[in-house]
């Protein structure tokens, strides 16, 4: 009896995994087409109304292979518009999301852009594929190393990658055309603001943990003073602190 239960067990986990592994391996063709489908779904023409207008996001959301960006085991999902888990409780956002903060941020070809919160290093791929020189801060190590060979392998090796806290932003680099920020703080972190161009815009969801955020962005006037305006609700992974908090 116990011979036959482990046999059981055994072909359940030979056929599960080769089902896993054939589904890891969709040919590059049919991951293309469904990234297409996803991009004209969900963001040139939603069900929900608010579309993504602006032509070069959504060229940049049809060419980044978001599958090479998400853990294997589920990328057979990976044209689905929802974010997934990348491991460590983290998670890599929805398309629609992605886009539409793209789109806010609204990088000139060229543009410096700051990106916290690396994660997956999906959304720097996509910021560089509309041309802007993307600096990002992770501060899960394991995911800082994973996203910078990932974005390599891709072949987005002009984006910068390094782990640490990015509340304070990277001075060394500073200041910046744009800054995305892709977890949620309670507040708005001020080095950012400050590390802001005159005319730069910071693109950030505020608000509490696991719960409804807003998803706002806040532009730096020519003289300084700032312009906040809250876009719509939203739900990201909460804002780390270095110090644990
Ligand atoms: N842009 C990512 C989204 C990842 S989720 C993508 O395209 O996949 C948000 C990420 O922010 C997580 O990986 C989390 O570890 C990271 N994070 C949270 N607080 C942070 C902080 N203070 N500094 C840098 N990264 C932070």
């Amino acid at each position: 009896m116990k011979q036959r239960i482990s046999c059981i067990a055994i072909i359940y986990v030979l056929v599960t995994s080769l089902l896993i592994g054939f589904s890891n391996r969709l040919p590059a063709q049919n991951y293309e087409e469904k990234r297409q489908e996803l991009v004209e779904r969900h963001l040139v023409d939603p069900p929900h109304g608010v579309s993504i207008n602006d032509t070069r996001v959504i060229e940049a959301m049809k060419t980044v292979p978001r599958h090479r960006f998400v853990p294997t085991s589920v990328r057979d999902q990976a044209y689905r518009n929802k974010p997934l888990p990348i491991g460590h409780g983290q998670t890599i956002s929805q398309p629609f999301i992605v886009g539409l903060m793209t789109e806010l941020l609204d990088p000139d070809t060229g543009a410096r852009i700051l990106e916290i919160g690396t994660g997956s290093g999906y959304q720097a791929a996509v910021l560089s594929e509309v041309d802007a020189s993307v600096y990002s801060i992770e501060i899960i190590p394991e995911l800082a190393d994973s996203a910078r060979d990932d974005l390599s392998e891709a072949g987005y090796d002009d984006v910068t990658v390094k782990q640490g806290d990015g509340y304070f932003g990277w001075k060394e680099y500073a200041p910046f055309d744009g800054i995305i920020v892709t977890a949620a703080p309670s507040s708005i972190p001020p080095p950012l603001m400050n590390q802001l161009k005159p005319g730069g815009r910071l693109v950030i969801p505020v608000g509490p943990q696991f719960r409804r955020q807003q998803l706002m962005t806040v532009t730096k006037q020519e003289d300084g003073t700032f312009k906040k305006r809250s876009v719509m609700p939203v739900r990201f992974v909460p804002f780390r602190r270095s110090n644990g908090q």
